[in-house]
Protein backbone atom coordinates (compact mmCIF):
# COMPACT_ATOMS: atom_id res chain seq x y z
CA UNK A 1 0.00 0.00 0.00
CA UNK A 2 2.56 2.51 -0.77
CA UNK A 3 1.61 5.70 -2.22
CA UNK A 4 2.69 7.98 -5.04
CA UNK A 5 6.17 8.86 -5.06
CA UNK A 6 6.63 4.96 -3.98
CA UNK A 7 7.10 6.36 -0.52
CA UNK A 8 6.21 4.45 2.89
CA UNK A 9 3.30 5.88 4.78
CA UNK A 10 4.04 6.36 8.15
CA UNK A 11 1.84 7.11 11.06
CA UNK A 12 3.17 8.43 14.34
CA UNK A 13 0.88 8.58 17.30
CA UNK A 14 2.00 10.91 19.65
CA UNK A 15 3.51 12.60 17.26
CA UNK A 16 3.16 15.68 18.79
CA UNK A 17 5.47 14.98 21.90
CA UNK A 18 9.07 15.08 22.80
CA UNK A 19 10.24 11.49 21.52
CA UNK A 20 7.17 11.68 18.25
CA UNK A 21 8.53 15.12 17.24
CA UNK A 22 11.95 13.38 16.44
CA UNK A 23 10.86 10.61 15.19
CA UNK A 24 8.82 12.24 12.49
CA UNK A 25 11.71 14.76 12.11
CA UNK A 26 14.53 11.79 11.05
CA UNK A 27 11.00 9.74 9.11
CA UNK A 28 11.18 12.69 7.29
CA UNK A 29 14.79 13.26 7.03
CA UNK A 30 15.50 9.75 5.45
CA UNK A 31 13.25 10.59 2.41
CA UNK A 32 11.46 7.86 2.17
CA UNK A 33 8.43 8.21 3.98
CA UNK A 34 5.16 10.25 3.79
CA UNK A 35 4.75 10.61 7.40
CA UNK A 36 1.31 11.66 9.34
CA UNK A 37 0.85 12.75 13.17
CA UNK A 38 -1.80 11.67 15.48
CA UNK A 39 -2.19 13.17 18.56
CA UNK A 40 -4.76 14.86 21.33
CA UNK A 41 -2.73 17.91 21.13
CA UNK A 42 -1.83 19.78 17.64
CA UNK A 43 1.68 21.83 18.85
CA UNK A 44 1.76 24.16 16.01
CA UNK A 45 5.11 23.11 15.16
CA UNK A 46 4.56 20.27 12.93
CA UNK A 47 5.75 19.77 9.76
CA UNK A 48 3.67 16.99 8.76
CA UNK A 49 -0.31 16.55 8.09
CA UNK A 50 -1.57 15.97 12.25
CA UNK A 51 -4.79 14.87 12.80
CA UNK A 52 -6.29 15.78 16.15
CA UNK A 53 -7.50 12.60 17.68
CA UNK A 54 -8.17 10.80 20.81
CA UNK A 55 -6.73 7.04 21.25
CA UNK A 56 -10.01 6.20 23.13
CA UNK A 57 -12.04 6.69 20.16
CA UNK A 58 -11.59 3.64 17.90
CA UNK A 59 -13.44 4.99 15.22
CA UNK A 60 -10.74 8.13 14.91
CA UNK A 61 -7.91 5.16 15.44
CA UNK A 62 -9.58 3.59 12.35
CA UNK A 63 -9.35 6.18 10.43
CA UNK A 64 -6.10 7.50 11.08
CA UNK A 65 -4.45 3.96 10.54
CA UNK A 66 -5.69 3.32 7.14
CA UNK A 67 -3.72 3.01 3.92
CA UNK A 68 -0.76 2.98 6.57
CA UNK A 69 2.63 1.30 5.59
CA UNK A 70 3.74 1.15 9.37
CA UNK A 71 2.55 2.60 12.65
CA UNK A 72 4.50 4.13 15.50
CA UNK A 73 2.83 3.71 18.76
CA UNK A 74 4.49 6.48 21.11
CA UNK A 75 1.50 8.21 22.16
CA UNK A 76 0.87 7.96 26.10
CA UNK A 77 -0.52 9.59 29.18
CA UNK A 78 2.63 10.43 30.93
CA UNK A 79 2.75 10.31 34.27
CA UNK A 80 3.63 13.64 34.63
CA UNK A 81 1.61 16.66 36.55
CA UNK A 82 -2.40 15.85 37.36
CA UNK A 83 -2.05 12.22 34.89
CA UNK A 84 0.08 11.12 37.44
CA UNK A 85 -2.73 10.59 39.91
CA UNK A 86 -5.31 10.05 37.11
CA UNK A 87 -5.39 5.78 37.03
CA UNK A 88 -8.17 5.66 34.63
CA UNK A 89 -7.07 7.82 32.28
CA UNK A 90 -3.96 6.25 31.99
CA UNK A 91 -5.57 2.82 31.99
CA UNK A 92 -8.09 3.91 28.84
CA UNK A 93 -5.09 5.93 26.81
CA UNK A 94 -2.40 2.88 27.99
CA UNK A 95 -4.24 0.31 27.26
CA UNK A 96 -7.26 0.84 25.85
CA UNK A 97 -5.72 3.20 23.47
CA UNK A 98 -3.42 0.82 22.42
CA UNK A 99 -6.12 -2.37 21.97
CA UNK A 100 -7.90 0.10 19.69
CA UNK A 101 -4.18 1.34 17.45
CA UNK A 102 -3.90 -3.08 17.60
CA UNK A 103 -7.56 -3.68 16.10
CA UNK A 104 -7.34 -0.80 13.63
CA UNK A 105 -4.02 -1.96 12.48
CA UNK A 106 -5.30 -5.26 12.33
CA UNK A 107 -8.96 -3.62 10.30
CA UNK A 108 -7.11 -1.61 8.22
CA UNK A 109 -3.95 -4.08 7.23
CA UNK A 110 -1.18 -2.59 8.02
CA UNK A 111 1.44 -4.82 8.48
CA UNK A 112 3.70 -2.95 10.72
CA UNK A 113 3.61 -1.67 14.53
CA UNK A 114 6.52 -0.51 16.55
CA UNK A 115 4.95 -0.04 20.20
CA UNK A 116 7.23 2.45 22.38
CA UNK A 117 7.59 0.72 26.23
CA UNK A 118 9.80 1.25 28.93
CA UNK A 119 12.49 -0.26 30.37
CA UNK A 120 10.51 0.17 33.57
CA UNK A 121 8.54 -2.76 32.46
CA UNK A 122 10.61 -5.15 34.23
CA UNK A 123 11.79 -2.90 37.29
CA UNK A 124 11.07 -4.83 39.87
CA UNK A 125 12.21 -2.42 42.93
CA UNK A 126 15.76 -4.29 42.98
CA UNK A 127 18.85 -3.73 41.16
CA UNK A 128 19.09 -5.86 38.20
CA UNK A 129 22.63 -6.90 36.32
CA UNK A 130 23.63 -7.90 33.32
CA UNK A 131 19.46 -8.58 32.50
CA UNK A 132 18.49 -8.78 28.80
CA UNK A 133 15.22 -9.33 27.29
CA UNK A 134 14.45 -12.65 28.83
CA UNK A 135 13.97 -10.52 32.10
CA UNK A 136 10.53 -11.54 33.21
CA UNK A 137 7.77 -8.27 33.68
CA UNK A 138 8.02 -6.83 36.92
CA UNK A 139 5.45 -8.61 39.46
CA UNK A 140 5.22 -5.35 41.68
CA UNK A 141 5.63 -2.43 38.83
CA UNK A 142 6.75 0.87 40.52
CA UNK A 143 4.04 2.85 39.50
CA UNK A 144 0.42 2.53 38.18
CA UNK A 145 1.75 4.22 35.01
CA UNK A 146 4.15 0.96 33.93
CA UNK A 147 1.90 -1.13 35.15
CA UNK A 148 -0.22 0.46 32.08
CA UNK A 149 3.13 -0.21 29.92
CA UNK A 150 3.09 -4.16 30.74
CA UNK A 151 -0.33 -4.30 29.87
CA UNK A 152 0.00 -2.23 26.69
CA UNK A 153 3.56 -4.22 25.64
CA UNK A 154 1.80 -7.68 25.86
CA UNK A 155 -1.33 -6.50 24.29
CA UNK A 156 1.23 -5.49 21.56
CA UNK A 157 3.43 -8.27 21.33
CA UNK A 158 0.74 -10.99 21.23
CA UNK A 159 -0.74 -8.86 18.68
CA UNK A 160 1.92 -10.43 16.33
CA UNK A 161 0.99 -12.08 13.68
CA UNK A 162 -2.37 -11.69 13.76
CA UNK A 163 -4.19 -10.82 10.41
CA UNK A 164 -0.33 -10.56 9.36
CA UNK A 165 0.15 -7.69 11.44
CA UNK A 166 3.90 -7.39 12.64
CA UNK A 167 4.90 -6.05 15.92
CA UNK A 168 7.54 -5.35 18.14
CA UNK A 169 8.41 -2.79 21.68
CA UNK A 170 11.21 -1.00 22.28
CA UNK A 171 12.11 0.15 25.37
CA UNK A 172 13.60 2.93 26.24
CA UNK A 173 14.58 4.33 30.12
CA UNK A 174 15.14 7.80 31.08
CA UNK A 175 15.08 9.98 27.55
CA UNK A 176 16.74 13.48 27.52
CA UNK A 177 17.12 15.89 24.35
CA UNK A 178 15.84 18.77 22.60
CA UNK A 179 11.99 19.58 23.68
CA UNK A 180 12.01 17.87 26.68
CA UNK A 181 9.43 19.06 28.48
CA UNK A 182 9.95 17.48 32.15
CA UNK A 183 13.48 15.73 32.77
CA UNK A 184 16.39 18.11 32.43
CA UNK A 185 13.53 21.26 32.79
CA UNK A 186 13.01 19.70 36.41
CA UNK A 187 16.33 19.54 37.23
CA UNK A 188 16.81 23.18 36.38
CA UNK A 189 13.73 25.09 38.37
CA UNK A 190 15.03 22.48 41.06
CA UNK A 191 18.52 24.03 40.91
CA UNK A 192 17.77 27.38 40.45
CA UNK A 193 15.70 26.79 43.96
CA UNK A 194 18.39 26.07 45.29
CA UNK A 195 18.09 22.16 44.48
CA UNK A 196 21.07 20.98 43.01
CA UNK A 197 21.65 17.81 44.72
CA UNK A 198 20.12 15.19 45.37
CA UNK A 199 20.87 11.18 46.51
CA UNK A 200 18.38 8.40 46.67
CA UNK A 201 19.55 5.54 48.49
CA UNK A 202 22.88 5.18 49.20
CA UNK A 203 23.58 6.94 45.93
CA UNK A 204 25.13 3.76 43.97
CA UNK A 205 21.89 3.05 41.67
CA UNK A 206 21.78 3.38 37.92
CA UNK A 207 19.57 4.86 36.54
CA UNK A 208 20.23 4.53 32.21
CA UNK A 209 19.29 7.75 29.74
CA UNK A 210 19.40 7.59 26.69
CA UNK A 211 19.94 10.54 23.67
CA UNK A 212 16.05 11.28 22.51
CA UNK A 213 17.52 10.94 18.81
CA UNK A 214 18.90 7.28 19.35
CA UNK A 215 15.75 6.39 20.62
CA UNK A 216 14.19 7.58 17.43
CA UNK A 217 16.90 6.04 15.37
CA UNK A 218 16.26 2.66 17.11
CA UNK A 219 12.23 2.62 15.90
CA UNK A 220 13.05 3.46 12.53
CA UNK A 221 15.93 0.93 12.46
CA UNK A 222 13.00 -1.70 13.62
CA UNK A 223 10.41 -1.10 11.20
CA UNK A 224 13.42 -1.29 8.80
CA UNK A 225 14.45 -4.83 9.86
CA UNK A 226 11.07 -6.25 11.09
CA UNK A 227 9.86 -9.54 8.84
CA UNK A 228 7.86 -12.42 10.10
CA UNK A 229 11.17 -13.91 10.96
CA UNK A 230 13.16 -11.27 12.67
CA UNK A 231 12.11 -8.74 14.79
CA UNK A 232 8.61 -9.28 15.05
CA UNK A 233 6.76 -10.57 18.17
CA UNK A 234 9.84 -9.39 20.13
CA UNK A 235 10.77 -6.30 22.79
CA UNK A 236 14.27 -4.70 22.67
CA UNK A 237 15.92 -2.55 25.66
CA UNK A 238 17.31 0.89 23.78
CA UNK A 239 19.94 2.87 25.41
CA UNK A 240 23.16 4.72 24.03
CA UNK A 241 25.72 2.18 24.61
CA UNK A 242 26.69 -1.20 26.27
CA UNK A 243 26.17 -0.97 29.98
CA UNK A 244 30.17 -0.91 31.61
CA UNK A 245 30.74 -4.24 33.20
CA UNK A 246 32.02 -3.15 36.67
P1 LIG B 1 5.02 13.11 25.64
O1 LIG B 1 4.02 13.31 26.75
O2 LIG B 1 5.93 14.22 25.28
O3 LIG B 1 4.26 12.67 24.32
C1 LIG B 1 3.11 11.86 24.35
C2 LIG B 1 2.10 12.41 23.34
O4 LIG B 1 0.92 11.59 23.40
C3 LIG B 1 1.66 13.85 23.63
O5 LIG B 1 1.90 14.68 22.51
C4 LIG B 1 0.19 13.71 23.96
O6 LIG B 1 -0.60 14.82 23.54
C5 LIG B 1 -0.18 12.43 23.24
N1 LIG B 1 -1.38 11.82 23.79
C6 LIG B 1 -1.71 11.70 25.11
N2 LIG B 1 -2.92 11.14 25.25
C7 LIG B 1 -3.38 10.89 24.00
C8 LIG B 1 -4.59 10.34 23.49
N3 LIG B 1 -5.56 9.95 24.31
N4 LIG B 1 -4.74 10.23 22.16
C9 LIG B 1 -3.75 10.66 21.31
N5 LIG B 1 -2.59 11.21 21.73
C10 LIG B 1 -2.41 11.31 23.06
O7 LIG B 1 5.81 11.78 26.05
P2 LIG B 1 7.20 11.21 25.49
O8 LIG B 1 8.21 11.41 26.53
O9 LIG B 1 7.46 11.70 24.11
O10 LIG B 1 6.86 9.67 25.44
C11 LIG B 1 6.76 8.95 24.21
C12 LIG B 1 6.75 7.46 24.50
O11 LIG B 1 7.99 7.09 25.13
C13 LIG B 1 5.65 7.02 25.48
O12 LIG B 1 5.12 5.78 25.03
C14 LIG B 1 6.38 6.82 26.79
O13 LIG B 1 5.75 5.87 27.60
C15 LIG B 1 7.72 6.35 26.30
N6 LIG B 1 8.83 6.58 27.24
C16 LIG B 1 9.20 7.85 27.57
C17 LIG B 1 10.28 8.05 28.44
C18 LIG B 1 10.77 9.44 28.82
O14 LIG B 1 11.69 9.53 29.63
N7 LIG B 1 10.22 10.50 28.27
C19 LIG B 1 10.94 6.94 28.99
C20 LIG B 1 10.54 5.65 28.63
C21 LIG B 1 9.46 5.49 27.75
Amino acid sequence: STCSGGKLRALVTGGSGFLGQHLVSQLLATGKYDVRVFDVRDNGSSTVPVTVGDLRKSEQVVEATKHMDVVFHCATAAPTGANALNNSLMHSVNVDGTRNIIDACVTNGVPKLVYTSSASVVFDGTNLYDVDEQQPYAKKPMDYYTNTKILGEKLVLEANGRGGLMTCALRPSGIFGEHDPVFVPTLISQAKKGKTKFIIGRGDNMMDFTYVGNVAQAHLQAAAAMTPQAVAGKAYFITNQEPKPF
